[in-house]
């Protein structure tokens, strides 16, 4: 018999039959409160009533058209709605299938735009799993061991973690800006980096605000050195931090943005944001592929975008998320392993130490696990394994972040001794 892989590592042992708005419901015929929406992706809830809509109806008109042979109405609609909540100068836009593709994707335009080759990562980063981005994310040797080698030219900063420095956040933030400048210096010069590729906030690398100031220090710095700022909004983006994009938070502007997961509520799609300028720079056809920008997932798009601007969800981000890390805030007053609760709108983490302050990767697993007894879908992340992330969708109801906030601390009753 033809088993899955275990190549795929399984965080839960749910099987799906089912699933609307927050919840999940499973073939084991229990309702699981998903806290996980597919890793920052169903933003709308789980088949919302406008998403299937919008994807039915448009699968009975065209599913593929490919767009460098034809183009089709969803995604011109798709790039005109964008252009409502994209930066001011970011007008020209293409589209791919994943995150990790656009991630390439704006690697190529920048060393094209500037002619130079290196890209500057920071420390904690996930940018994807093909072989560049994986060489470009740092939030894990396990992302890139046993397939060296990678590719050449990424080169790594310190990035602000300043609770694990144990110093305020300032403190981090300049000494990591000085570091940068240390590396100009001593590894890479400024005048041979194309970009720096930085999320507003680490993803599967820690649940991590980064800080506001150190994307100014970065938005100084290539502004001073010509180097392009790509901010990967992948997993930030679109809502999910309680402003539309996390960049937002930092009062700066990038010069590439690369969104994904939560534009199209589920449908694979993923979209990369420059100046018709920048753009310019590149040869025409030197990006593309076969399934990018396909008609249903930009179908889909527009009915997100739809949903995310009627329905208030950026400001419901920012609430309901509020909600979530006082009631957070409150079990880690109970437990003195729960060492930082952190987070923007709905992208919390809940980060595990020991009494030395050392990371406690099985206490944070152990919770993980504890949560789907509870009913609860969570993930954990961080290059040491001992963040617990909870993520729910954005339509997520005050009551619901309630019984959620319930659920994870039963589960950490449980597993926390
Ligand atoms: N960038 C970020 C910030 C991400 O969170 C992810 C996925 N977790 C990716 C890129 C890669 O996206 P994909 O899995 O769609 O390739």
């Amino acid at each position: 018999m033809t088993s899955l892989s275990p190549v795929l590592k399984q965080a839960t042992p749910v099987v799906v039959d089912h699933a609307s708005g927050c919840w999940i419901h499973g073939t084991d015929g229990r309702d699981y409160l998903d806290f996980t929406t597919g890793i920052g992706v169903t933003s709308t809830g789980h088949c919302h009533p406008k998403v299937v809509a919008a994807a039915s109806e448009q699968a009975g008109k065209i599913i593929h058209a490919q767009y460098t042979t034809v183009m089709h109405q969803p995604l011109l609609a798709l790039t005109e709605k964008l252009g409502e909540v994209l930066p001011a100068g970011l007008d020209s836009v293409f589209y791919a299938n994943s995150g990790s593709e656009a991630v390439e994707a704006s690697v190529r335009l920048a060393r094209m735009a500037t002619g130079r080759p290196n890209i500057m990562v920071f420390q904690g980063g996930f940018h994807g799993r093909t072989v560049a981005a994986a060489t470009l994310t740092t939030a894990g040797t396990r992302f890139s061991a046993g397939f060296s080698p990678l590719m050449g030219g990424v080169h790594m900063a310190p990035f602000p973690y300043a609770y694990r420095y144990g110093w305020d956040e300032q403190a981090a933030v300049d000494f990591c800006l000085r570091e940068l400048d240390y590396l100009f210096a001593t590894r890479t010069g400024a005048n041979e980096t194309a970009a720096f590729l930085i999320e507003p906030a680490l993803g599967d690398g820690g649940y991590l605000p980064t800080p506001p100031a150190f994307l100014q220090g970065l938005r100084e710095r290539a502004d001073e050195h010509g180097i392009v700022l790509i901010l990967d909004e992948v997993q930030a983006g679109c809502g999910r931090t309680g402003k539309f994009w996390g960049h937002e938070h930092a009062g700066i502007s990038p010069d590439v943005l690369i969104t994904a997961k939560g534009i199209a509520s589920g449908f694979p799609i993923s979209a990369i944001a420059a100046s018709a300028e920048l753009m310019g720079k590149a040869w025409p056809g030197s990006q593309g592929g076969t399934y990018g920008g396909n008609a249903v997932a930009a179908a889909a798009g527009v009915a997100t975008l739809g949903v995310i601007e009627e329905e208030g969800l950026v400001e419901n981000s920012r609430a309901r998320g509020e909600q979530l890390q006082a009631g957070l805030k409150q079990i880690q007053a109970k437990h003195p392993v729960i060492g930082d609760v952190r987070g923007y709108g709905l992208m919390q983490g809940i980060e595990f130490t020991d009494a030395d302050g050392n990371a406690d990767a099985a206490t944070a697993a152990r919770v993980q696990q504890t949560t789907t007894k509870y009913d609860l879908l969570s993930l954990t992340c961080g290059p040491l394994g001992n963040v617990v992330r909870l993520i729910p969708a954005l339509v997520i109801s005050e009551e619901e972040v309630d019984e959620g906030l319930k659920r994870f601390a039963a589960a950490c009753d449980e597993a926390c001794g």
